[in-house]
């Protein structure tokens, strides 16, 4: 099997504006204030979430939205900021569970019995996941938990598990939805064994041959990390949220609703470094592009401010 990479969308949505980008100087109480008081909308964005097929299995990068999201008591009653800031819009066949399912993945369990562990990850027989790594657990990216636990072992960073885990009502106000997490679920948690990466002082190697690898880009969230990919075709890197479409990174610009908004923006200029090293694809979770540019193979160039 060669190396590969799959672009699926679990829906869209569209938020206020400010929510996009605010300048990185504003302090953290009036961001959020500017976001309250915004009546505008952006225009829907997609929901994208990443399968790698690699010869040692399957990995996917994030789980997306879940299409429970709209059904009334997803988000805490008592948390109205969910509705007010963000409109999500999605079909119960865009779920990951459905998508994958579409795609011959046996995700197990709901069958009771079933439990065949001759498919391997690409064989004859279903396929299975061997990893799923989640850049953050923002509820567009953790809304699909419940599809894969247990059946593939979930990757976060510490740092970011201590940050969402140990601070729930933070998590929720910043965006996370920990009553849909499985029960009791603890996820496992990426070793920072790999190597420095360009801009990069540390990476997190998913695969042995170090071809799809993680790295930090905090800011969006603490602990927030990226996946790079060396497919065969090209190389490709996934910000996550780390930027919300190529133009936003290209002007070094932090997203609206973050609390780091200093960190957003270093780790931006590190992907554009890294960019300036290493030819590669650039795939925003949200940009409206990153269908097209993963087909098309759009190399980013990045430009210098
Ligand atoms: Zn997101």
């Amino acid at each position: 099997m060669s190396i590969s990479l799959t672009v699926l969308q679990t829906g869209s949505l569209r938020c206020r504006t400010s929510m996009l980008t605010q300048s990185s100087t504003r302090p953290i109480l009036l961001r959020r204030l500017r976001i309250l008081t915004d009546t505008s909308w952006s225009p829907y964005i997609p929901i994208h979430v990443f399968l790698i097929s690699h010869p040692e299995g399957y990995i996917l990068f994030d789980t997306g939205m879940s299409p429970k999201c709209n059904d009334w008591g997803y988000f805490p009653f008592w948390m109205p900021s969910f509705r007010m800031t963000a409109q999500m819009m999605i079909d119960s066949e865009e779920g990951l569970g459905e998508l994958l399912r579409g795609r011959g993945f046996d995700l197990g369990r709901e069958g009771g019995e079933e439990e065949e562990e001759g498919g391997g990850s690409g064989g004859e027989g279903k396929k299975r996941l061997k990893a799923v790594i989640v850049s953050h657990l923002h509820h567009d990216h953790a809304g699909g938990l419940s599809d894969v636990v247990p059946d593939a072992p979930v990757y976060v960073t510490k740092e970011h598990w201590e940050a969402e885990d140990g601070h729930r009502l933070n998590a929720l106000i910043d965006g996370a939805v920990p009553s849909h997490w499985p029960k009791n679920w603890i996820p496992n948690f990426l070793d920072p064994l790999g190597p420095a990466i360009g801009p990069f002082e540390r990476s997190y190697p998913i695969t042995k041959d170090g071809k799809v690898v993680a790295v930090d880009t905090p800011g969006h969230d603490p602990g927030h990390v990226s996946l790079v990919v060396y497919a065969d075709e090209a190389t490709y890197f996934l910000t996550g949220d780390a930027t919300y479409s190529l133009e936003s990174l290209d002007k070094e610009e932090a997203d609206g609703v973050n609390s780091e908004p200093l960190v957003a923006v270093e780790s931006v200029r590190k992907i554009k470094e890294f960019c300036r090293g290493t030819k590669c694809v650039v795939l925003p979770s949200h940009d409206r592009e990153t269908m097209r540019r993963a087909k098309e193979r759009e190399i980013y160039v990045p430009t210098t401010l």
